[in-house]
């Protein structure tokens, strides 16, 4: 029998009204399904629609964003009728997202063990005593060889690379059965992100976690994730095996994320070789949204819009090439 999914995201909108007139459809008709223990990698270009998707699951998308339409279903439930106070339950103790930069999201004025801490207790009745001498074992957990003074110290007094494993050792505190990871190795040099990937993926084996991975690296990809999932213009265009996307990969937009891959020796703007933009949320065309950038592109691309269809089992595409 197939395992019941984790999480289960059907028709998701995020949109944000900008003015009278214009809505910005950042998240625009999203699905997808994330099993337990499994790294789902959500990739695409800045302006995609990945980390607003990531933020409706936890339901942290800013004013003048509303989750429109869709259901996000957690644990038989779905997270999108939960008040605030529903979801303070959810976020970090089921749920725990980490963040591109570790910076803003730790709280500069308190301790490293402190805000472990604080974690710990919101989630889990245990005296702060307990939660001091839990802290310091999970620091311990994610690499600080002396743990015991890193509990005291402030967010500034460690490297990059050391507040990305403090927000990982606050993220694993309750055990939480998903990990939404957003671009958590960009800011750091490319020595370190190998080690905090490293360290996110024990951590994910150690804990059964499962997780939400969101790049614009498919080198990362390649190296963690199970499966993938491509966004373009709001919507997934192409979700598969980690195999068949770099094997026989479909979609346009794919073969052109797959075609601008670095070589060795260039590591930087790995996005840059396919031309022109991602087209802005509150004018999407009436056909494809890829349509101008698609070397493939026909006439009836700029007509209709393509659906997301299943072309062989567990992968699906978004173009009317594969009709
Ligand atoms: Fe290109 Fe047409 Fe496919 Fe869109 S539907 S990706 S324009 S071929």
């Amino acid at each position: 029998m197939a395992q019941a999914p984790l999480l289960e995201v059907k028709g998701l909108r995020t949109y944000f009204k900008i003015d009278k007139e214009k809505v910005a459809k950042a998240v625009d008709g999203v699905d997808f399904t994330i099993n337990p223990g499994e790294t789902v990698a959500l990739v695409g270009e800045s302006g995609s629609g990945k980390s607003i998707t990531s933020l409706s699951i936890m339901k942290l998308v800013g004013k003048p964003g509303k989750i429109e339409d869709g259901q996000i279903i957690f644990g038989g439930k779905n997270l999108v009728d939960y008040s605030d106070r529903q979801m303070s339950k959810v976020r970090g103790k089921d749920i725990a997202m980490i963040f591109q930069e570790p910076m803003t999201a730790l709280n500069p004025v308190y301790t490293i063990g402190t805000q472990i801490a604080e974690t710990l207790m919101r989630h889990k009745k245990i005296s702060k005593a307990e939660a001091r001498t839990k802290a310091i074992e999970l620091l311990k957990i994610v690499g600080f060889p002396r743990a015991e003074a890193t509990v005291d110290e402030y967010p500034h007094q460690l490297s990059g690379g050391m507040r990305q494993r403090a927000m990982i050792a606050i993220a694993i505190s309750c055990d939480p059965k998903l990990l939404i990871a957003d671009e958590p190795t960009t800011a750091l040099d490319v020595t370190i992100q190998a080690q905090i990937l490293d360290l996110m993926d024990d951590m994910k084996k150690k804990f059964n976690m499962a997780v939400l991975l969101i790049t614009h690296d498919l080198g990362v990809v390649a190296e963690y994730a199970d499966r993938v999932m491509v966004m373009y213009g709001g919507q997934i265009v192409e979700e598969t095996d980690i195999e068949r996307l770099f094997d026989k990969p479909k979609h346009p937009y794919t073969i052109g994320l797959l075609e601008s891959l670095p070589s060795l020796e260039k590591e930087v703007d790995r996005l840059g070789a396919i031309k022109g933009m991602v087209p802005p949320s509150h004018s999407f065309p009436k056909g494809c949204r890829f349509a101008d950038r698609c070397p493939s592109a026909m006439a009836k691309c700029l007509e209709s819009h393509p659906e997301l269809l299943e072309i062989e089992t567990g992968h699906k595409v978004r173009c009317y090439l594969y009709e």
